[in-house]
């Protein structure tokens, strides 16, 4: 697919999904931002700023990248930290900021929250970064989280041997957390450059497989296949099922109902302009108390200063 196709197709996909706007809960679109962070000034542009509901506001970033962001990535993203600094000191009135990478490839809005903390060490970390550079003579290029996405990456020495999967370093010791850790980091931004290039490689195979119906390369068959994913519309599904089992419409929702969050999100924004905040305020509770909750451990690494 050329480049301008593409683009087309990702921004039909976009309309698609945003649907109908009104544009009085659009705060701004391009908002630029300066951030006083110590001796240093930190300059932004938030791509836009929502509001949600009285207390509420909505940053939401639009990315075209080719891979989605892992858990550790949104959770972490130094770029949202400061545009939420940046959206309290533009609208201290918000209480709450949600923070939303809008994965426009990927039709999907990967979303987080800040906490106090983390928005003090984000600030901490820029002056840090601000008086190492100011310091620093010599620049060697880094792997990190963010070369999938570099401009520069076909040119870099690190990220070339990266792609070559050259390690520098493995614990010997395993009881050695030190050691450990620092091989995790290492693994972990390798296994990042790797993941998208199979994603790079990838998509050249699937550009091949729209003109026929198999590759066979290398020794591996290459075919595309669909994935199908299917949602069951409530009233002839409860019909079909009741009829079958015997049990009651109710039985049958009690075992199988559950309120899609998104669909449950819309509407309470909705909701938001029509009723008085408190009452949302309580509603959203009510609801939340309600919730089943479903924690997952996750591994949590940031890096400090
Ligand atoms: S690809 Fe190279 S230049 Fe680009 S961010 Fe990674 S290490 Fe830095």
């Amino acid at each position: 697919m050329d480049v301008f196709a593409e683009g087309l197709a990702i921004l039909r996909r976009f309309i698609a999904e945003q649907g109908v706007v009104d544009h009085r809960d659009v705060l701004a679109i391009e908002k630029e931002f300066r951030l006083p962070v110590g001796p240093f000034e930190v300059l932004g542009f938030i791509d836009r700023v929502d509001w949600i509901d009285d207390e509420t506001v909505e940053v939401i970033d639009y990315k075209t990248n080719h891979q989605l962001f892992t858990r550790d990535e949104v959770d972490t993203s130094l770029q949202m930290s400061l545009y939420e600094v940046a959206v309290r000191r533009l609208w201290p009135w918000a209480k709450k900021v949600k923070l939303t990478f809008w994965m426009l490839r990927h039709g999907v809005r990967q979303e987080t929250t800040r906490t106090e903390e983390q928005l003090a060490d984000a600030l901490a970390y820029v002056e840090t970064l601000g008086r190492q550079t100011e310091t620093a003579t010599e620049y060697p290029a880094r792997l990190n989280t963010n070369c999938s996405y570099c401009d520069h990456r076909k040119q870099c020495p690190a990220y070339a041997d990266a792609l070559k999967g050259k390690r520098e370093f493995i614990v010997e010791d395993l009881a050695d957390l030190e050691g450990v850790a620092r091989e995790r980091e290492e693994v972990a931004r390798l296994a990042k450059a790797l993941y998208a290039r199979k994603e790079e490689l990838e998509d050249i195979l699937k550009a091949q497989l729209k003109e026929r119906d198999e590759l066979v390369l290398g020794g591996v068959r290459y075919r595309m296949f669909a994935t199908t994913s299917l949602d069951y519309p409530l009233e002839p599904t409860l019909t079909l099922l009741a009829d079958a089992t015997g049990l009651s419409r109710d039985e049958v929702l009690g075992k199988l109902g559950a309120i899609d969050k998104k669909a449950l999100d819309a509407l309470l924004k909705s909701l938001g302009k029509k009723l008085d905040k408190p009452r949302v305020s309580l509603l959203k509770a009510e609801l939340e108390a309600h919730a089943d909750k479903r924690m997952s451990p996750r591994l949590w690494a940031k890096e400090v200063a």
